[in-house]
């Protein structure tokens, strides 16, 4: 089986503020990853009509549609990033979620960040963190199904401790399946 990357673009639209150089680093994790462009974007569309306020937390399932439908049809992959904390109804928060073969994915920053757990501030351990969500959540739409190998980036994780414990990166397996990768 091969589900070898396509020669499209990915799109990467930040809802809310992102530092520059976490849309441009993140652009270049994507592309070395899936050999794709990306193309950047920034949109700041009000977001609360996706919050519930029973939860107290923005609804990842319709924030998913949202970014689904936003996306231009001749770009093939969208990724939505956000900061907002993110549900869905099976799960108390989730870090991110992708359609499985589809075009769309999306993450949210808020329980990646340290101060989340009464931590000190780290921005690049952050920025890793978000990337490996990014490449996860991607991974999927490309047909990339949870991953048992230990380090692997498509290793599915509960705490934020499970993300720092993996890798940026496919493993031999995984990196067959996607196609090629370009950087180490
Ligand atoms: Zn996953
Ligand atoms: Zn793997």
């Amino acid at each position: 089986m091969e589900l070898k990357v396509n020669d499209k673009n990915i799109l990467l639209i930040s809802f809310g503020h992102f530092e520059k150089y976490y849309l441009t680093t993140l652009a270049e994790d994507i592309l070395c990853r899936f050999l794709v462009p990306v193309i950047i974007e920034e949109s700041y569309i009000d977001l609360n009509e996706y919050y519930d306020p029973a939860r107290r937390q923005y609804d990842g399932n319709r924030l998913l549609r949202m970014v689904d439908s936003l996306a231009p049809a001749e770009h093939f992959k969208s990724i939505g990033l956000f900061r907002t904390d993110l549900f869905i109804p099976i799960l108390t928060f989730i870090f991110g979620q992708a359609y499985f073969k589809g075009r769309t994915g999306i993450a949210s920053i808020y329980r990646l960040r340290n101060e989340q757990y009464g931590m000190e501030r780290d921005d690049s351990l952050l920025l890793d963190r978000l990337s490996k969500v990014v490449i996860h959540e991607l991974g999927h739409t490309f047909g990339l199904v949870h991953c048992h190998v230990p380090d692997c980036v498509m290793r599915s994780g509960t705490y934020v401790e499970d993300i720092d414990q993996k890798k940026n990166k496919f493993c031999s397996k995984c990196e067959e399946l996607i196609g090629t990768e370009y950087c180490t």
